[in-house]
C-alpha cells in the first residue's frame, strides 16, 4: 500500500496494487475483454469500451500520484480532447501558449473556434496568462513548457477565476502536484516519462472535480478513446522505476547541462529529461546528430535511450533552425557526456 509521506521510490513501486494476496502475482494480468457476462440491470463493467479492471488498476496508480481522480485515454491527445472538447462551447474563451503541443493548437484553431469558442493565445509565461484572463473560461498551461522550457507559476493562475488546466507531461507527477497546486485538471502524455521505453502510446487526465471528470469519462467511451489493456498493462508494469528512471535521466541533464559550452545557449528547466541547446544552423544540428553514436535522432522524449532531434524539422514551433530537443536516457553519463562532446568537437 502506498501512503502519503513516503518517498516517491516507494510510492510508484507500490501504487495501484492494493494488498497482495495469498497466489497472486503483485499486479494482475491484463483483462481482455470486449463484451461481459453482465446480469440484471445495466453498469459500466458491461462492455469493455465503458470499463476496464486493467485501466482501474492504473488508474488508481495514477490517481495516488496526482492526488485526485484519473482516467487512462488511448493517448495524451485523446486526453487532451477529452478534457477540452466536452466542457467549452459557444462563447466560452480558452486562453493557451502559442507554443502549446503542436496537437493542442490544432484542437483549439480546428476544432473550438469552429464551435464558437474564442482562443487566445499568448507567450507561455505567468505574466502573459494573468493579462489575458479576464472574461476567459479555461487556462490551459504547459509547464515546463515543451520546446521553450519555460515554467509557470501553478498557484497564482489557479487563485485567478478562470478554470486551469496544466499539461505536466515534462514534469511527471514526481515533480509537479499540479492539483495540489490548485489546478482543475492535470493532463499528461504516458507516452513519455512515465511508461519510458518509447514504445506506447498513452495518455490520462486527473481531476478532484467530479462533473468534469464525469464530462470527461463519458467523452472516453462515446468517443471510444480507449487504450487497450495490454498497453495499459505495461504501462502499469512501467511504473515503479519511474523514480530511479528520471533521477538517472535528471543526473545526465545535469552533467550534459554543466559539459555543454555556454555558447550553445544550453536550457534546462531544473528536472525531468529535457534539455535544449543550439547549434548555428540546420545543417550542424543535423551533422551533430548524425555523428553521436549513443542518441538516436527521434522526436517524443522521457525514454531510456537517450534520444534528439532537430527540432524546427517539424514547422509546428518557432525555434532556430539548429535547435537541438534533447532527451537524456540513463545511459552512464560518462559516457553519454563523452558522447555528445565527441559528437560536437567533430564538428
Ligand atoms: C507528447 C505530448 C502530448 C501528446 O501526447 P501523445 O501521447 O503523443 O498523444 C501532449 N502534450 C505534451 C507536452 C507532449 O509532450
Amino acid at each position: 500500500m502506498s501512503g502519503a509521506g513516503q518517498g516517491d521510490s516507494t510510492r510508484v513501486v507500490h501504487a495501484g496494487l492494493g494488498d497482495p494476496a495469498h497466489g497472486a502475482p503483485f499486479l494482475a494480468g491484463p483483462v481482455f475483454q470486449a463484451a461481459n457476462h453482465w446480469v440484471g440491470d445495466a453498469g459500466p463493467g458491461g462492455y469493455g469500451r465503458t470499463g476496464n479492471p486493467t485501466w482501474s488498476a492504473y488508474e488508481d496508480a495514477l490517481a495516488s500520484l496526482e492526488g485526485g481522480d484519473a482516467l487512462v485515454f488511448a493517448s495524451g491527445m485523446a486526453a487532451v480532447a477529452a478534457t477540452l472538447l466536452p466542457v467549452l462551447g459557444p462563447g466560452d474563451v480558452l486562453v493557451a501558449p502559442h507554443d502549446a503541443y503542436p496537437g493542442v493548437r490544432v484542437i483549439a484553431t480546428e476544432h473550438l473556434e469552429r464551435a464558437g469558442v474564442e482562443v487566445r493565445f499568448v507567450p507561455s509565461s505567468t505574466d502573459a496568462f494573468v493579462a489575458a484572463a479576464d472574461g476567459a473560461t479555461v487556462l490551459w498551461v504547459e509547464t515546463p513548457s515543451n520546446p521553450g522550457l519555460t515554467l509557470v507559476d501553478i498557484p497564482r493562475l489557479a487563485a485567478l477565476p478562470p478554470r486551469l488546466v496544466v499539461d505536466g507531461t515534462l514534469a511527471t507527477p514526481l515533480r509537479q502536484r499540479a492539483l495540489d497546486d490548485g489546478a482543475d485538471v492535470v493532463v499528461s502524455s504516458a507516452s513519455k516519462h512515465l511508461t519510458g521505453h518509447s514504445d506506447l502510446v498513452l495518455g490520462y487526465a486527473a481531476t478532484r472535480d467530479t462533473e468534469w471528470l464525469g464530462a470527461m469519462r463519458s467523452w472516453r467511451a462515446i468517443a471510444g478513446a480507449i487504450p487497450g489493456p495490454f498497453e495499459v498493462w505495461l504501462a502499469h508494469r512501467s511504473l515503479p522505476t519511474l523514480a530511479v528512471r528520471l533521477e538517472r535521466a535528471e543526473a545526465n541533464a545535469r552533467a550534459l547541462l554543466e559539459a555543454l559550452p555556454a555558447s550553445l545557449d544550453p536550457r534546462y528547466p531544473g528536472f525531468g529529461s529535457v534539455l535544449t541547446f543550439t547549434l548555428e544552423s540546420a545543417d550542424a544540428a543535423q551533422a551533430f546528430l548524425a555523428r553521436s553514436a549513443l542518441v538516436a535522432e527521434a522526436t517524443s522524449f522521457g525514454g531510456v535511450h537517450s534520444s534528439a532531434e532537430r527540432r524546427e524539422r517539424w514547422g509546428t514551433d518557432d525555434v532556430p533552425p539548429g535547435l537541438i530537443r534533447f532527451s537524456a536516457g540513463i545511459e552512464d553519463t560518462t559516457d553519454l557526456v563523452e558522447d555528445v562532446l565527441g559528437a560536437l568537437a567533430a564538428g
